[in-house]
C-alpha cells in the first residue's frame, strides 16, 4: 500500500494566510452561524477578542458561564486536579466523585445523582430512569411506555430528543425518531392531565423555556404539574440545564414554586464554565432502577469534572450567586422594560435568563445581536424574533446599564 496518500503532511502555509474563523469555515461543518466576531480571551464578564476588542458577555455561553469567564478559584481547582487525576473511567472509585454526588444532592434537596457530560446526555439518562421506572415499578406493559413532553421543548441535539422537539428544523433529515413522547401545549396544566394515561410514566418539562425563546409559564404551573402528576402516579422530571443553579434567581427554578420534581437534570453551569458536567438527579426510588450495566459513560463522573463541578456548588452557594441573580435579574428587566422603542415586542424572564422579542417588521434579532456586537455586547439571537439576556450572574448594575444603554443605541441604529 502507498501511505503516503493515507499520511499527508501539515499545510502549515495555508494556516498561517487563513484568518481562524476562515479555517473554522474551511474546515468545519456549517451547524452554527456565529457573529463576526474571533475570541481569544476572557476575564469575568468579559471576552476579548483578536483584535484586541473588548466585549460585555451578555449570553455566558448559553448559560453554561455563570461564574464569568476563567473564575480563579474554579481555575485553580481545575489546574490541581488535571495535575493530579483526571480521568479514570467509572470501572474503579475515584476521591472526587463521592464528595461531588454528595454535594449535588445535598444543594439540590435530592437523593441521587448520576453524573455525565453533556445536557443530552443527562437528558437521555432522564427518559431511561423515566421509562424503567414505568415498567418495573408502576408495571406498564414492555414497550408502552410513554413520558409527555411539552411544546416549544429544547433538551438538546440526540435522535430521540429531537424526535420530540416542536420545531421542524431540529427534526428535518433526521428521522426516523424513537416513539413514546407524547407533546401537550406549555403552561396548560389541563392538557398535561388530559394527556395522561396508564401508559404514561413521566412529565419532562422546563420550569422556563430557554431555548424557545424565553418562555416563562402562567405562576402556579410547576405546583400544579407536581399535583397532578402525584396525583396521577407519574414522574415529574424537570429539565434545569438552563434554568439550574441560580440562572433564574433561586438555586433551582422549582424553588419559585416550593416543589420538588422526581428527577432533576442539571448541565452547562455545574461545570463551572470550564468543562462539560451533567448529572441526573432522583428520587431514591427513580434512581434505584439503575444497576451495574445498565447506564454509563466512559467520562461521565471523572474526577476532573468532579472536582470542579464540586467547587462550582460551593461557589454558588458561598458567593450567593441565587440572590444575586435575583437582584440583578429583576434591574435588568424592569430596566430593559424602560427602553421606549417600537421595535421592542416584549421583555420577559426570570432572574438573569432575560428574553427580548424583536419587532420583526423592525430588524431581525440577529440584526441586533450584530449592532449590539458593534457596540461591545455580546449576545445571540433564538428563533429569529429573540435577543437573550443572559450575563455571568456575577454581573454588576454598571454592566446592566453598558447592556441596557447598548441595546437602546443599537435599535435607534436599526431605525436609520
Ligand atoms: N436542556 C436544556 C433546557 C437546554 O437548554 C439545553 C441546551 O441548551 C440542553 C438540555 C442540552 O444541553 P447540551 O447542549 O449540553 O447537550
Amino acid at each position: 500500500m502507498n501511505t503516503s496518500t493515507l499520511v499527508r503532511p501539515v499545510a502549515t502555509h495555508s494556516a498561517d494566510v487563513a484568518s481562524p474563523a476562515a479555517l473554522e469555515r474551511r474546515y468545519g461543518a456549517a451547524n452554527y452561524h456565529p457573529l463576526p466576531v474571533t475570541l481569544e480571551r476572557g476575564a469575568g464578564v468579559w471576552l476579548f477578542d483578536t483584535a484586541g476588542r473588548r466585549h460585555l458577555d451578555m449570553m455566558s455561553a448559553y448559560s453554561a458561564v455563570s461564574f464569568g469567564h476563567g473564575h480563579p478559584a474554579l481555575v485553580r481547582v481545575l489546574v490541581e486536579q488535571a495535575g493530579r487525576l483526571a480521568v479514570t473511567s467509572r470501572a474503579f472509585h475515584t476521591d472526587r466523585l463521592g464528595p461531588f454526588l454528595r454535594a449535588v444532592c445535598e444543594t439540590t434537596g435530592m437523593a441521587k445523582a448520576l453524573p455525565m457530560n453533556t445536557g443530552a446526555e443527562a437528558v437521555e439518562t432522564a427518559i431511561k430512569a423515566a421509562r424503567k421506572w414505568g415498567y418495573k415499578v408502576k408495571r406498564i406493559p414492555e414497550g408502552r411506555a410513554q413520558i409527555i413532553v411539552a411544546a416549544g421543548n429544547f433538551a438538546g441535539r440526540t435522535t430521540t430528543i429531537v424526535g420530540f422537539s416542536s420545531e421542524a428544523q431540529y427534526r428535518d433529515g433526521f428521522g426516523p425518531f424513537a416513539p413514546g413522547f407524547v407533546s401537550v401545549p406549555f403552561g396548560d396544566a389541563d392538557a398535561l392531565e388530559a394527556a395522561i394515561t396508564p401508559d404514561t410514566a413521566a412529565f419532562l418539562v422546563e420550569p422556563v423555556q430557554g431555548e424557545a425563546g424565553i418562555i416563562v409559564p402562567p405562576a402556579g404551573y410547576l405546583a400544579q404539574a407536581r399535583e397532578i402528576c402525584t396525583r396521577r402516579g407519574i414522574l415529574l422530571v424537570c429539565d434545569e440545564v438552563q434554568t439550574g443553579l441560580g440562572r433564574t434567581g433561586a438555586l433551582l427554578a422549582c424553588d419559585h414554586e416550593g416543589i420538588r420534581p422526581d428527577g432533576l437534570v442539571l448541565g452547562k453551569a455545574l461545570g463551572g464554565g470550564l468543562l462539560p458536567v451533567s448529572a441526573f438527579v432522583a428520587s431514591e426510588e427513580v434512581m434505584a432502577q439503575f444497576t451495574p450495566g445498565d447506564h454509563g459513560s466512559t467520562f461521565g463522573g471523572n474526577p476532573l469534572a468532579a472536582a470542579v463541578g464540586e467547587a462550582a456548588l460551593e461557589l454558588l452557594v458561598r458567593e450567593r450567586l441565587s440572590e444575586r441573580a435575583r437582584a440583578r435579574g429583576d434591574e435588568l428587566l424592569a430596566k430593559l422594560r424602560a427602553i421606549d422603542d417600537p421595535a421592542i415586542a416584549e421583555v420577559r424572564g426570570k432572574g438573569l435568563l432575560i428574553g427580548v422579542e424583536i419587532d420583526p417588521a423592525a430588524a431581525s434579532a440577529r440584526q441586533v445581536c450584530e449592532a449590539l456586537l458593534a457596540r461591545g455586547v455580546l449576545s445571540k439571537d433564538t428563533h429569529g424574533t429573540v435577543v437573550r439576556f443572559a450575563p455571568p450572574l456575577i454581573v454588576e448594575s454598571e454592566h446592566i446599564d453598558l447592556a441596557v444603554e447598548a441595546l437602546a443605541d443599537a435599535l435607534r441604529s436599526l431605525r436609520k
